[in-house]
């Protein structure tokens, strides 16, 4: 048997991606803004949608999913409408709550290991830098400009 299918039968345990919690809580906060930016676009395709102008005996008006007549003045706007809403409506993510919600776990010491060395780092190359760049002219060069004496 395939090895997919024994997963879907529980043979074999799902693999797993062990992820770093930053790295995990930067998803969750990037599902989040999501969530509010397509909440925030259905609303405001809704609206457009609403405000469409329909030709008399239409029925696009009163029912969202009946196709507008030829005649109809605003009928491009409001498919294009229709569009984003329905994408909005079929991306947007179920739920996502909002990171500052959820119970707060503080980084590990390893974590500020990490950024301490990398830190430590940045200062070394810092130094570097400052060491090897020269902002002086070079001395064996004659100037240029002369003035006549
Ligand atoms: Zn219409």
């Amino acid at each position: 048997m395939p090895e997919n299918q024994q997963r879907l039968m529980g043979n074999t345990p799902e693999p797993k991606t062990p992820i770093a919690n930053r790295v995990w809580s930067g998803a969750k906060l990037a599902l989040w803004r999501s969530k509010v930016a397509w909440d925030i676009t259905v609303r405001q395709a809704a609206d457009i949608v609403q405000r469409c102008r329909h030709a008399e005996g239409c029925d696009g008006g009163a029912d969202e999913n009946a196709p507008c007549l030829d005649s109809c003045p605003d009928r491009e706007i409001r498919m294009s409408a229709l569009v984003v809403l329905n994408a909005a409506r079929q991306f947007a993510p179920p739920s996502a709550s909002k990171l500052a919600n959820q119970p707060y776990t503080a980084p590990s010491r390893e974590f500020f290991a990490d950024v301490v060395a990398e830190l430590a780092a940045c200062q070394a190359e810092l130094e570097t830098l400052r060491g090897t760049v020269v902002t002086a002219p070079p001395e064996n060069e004659t100037p240029k400009l002369k003035e006549k004496t």
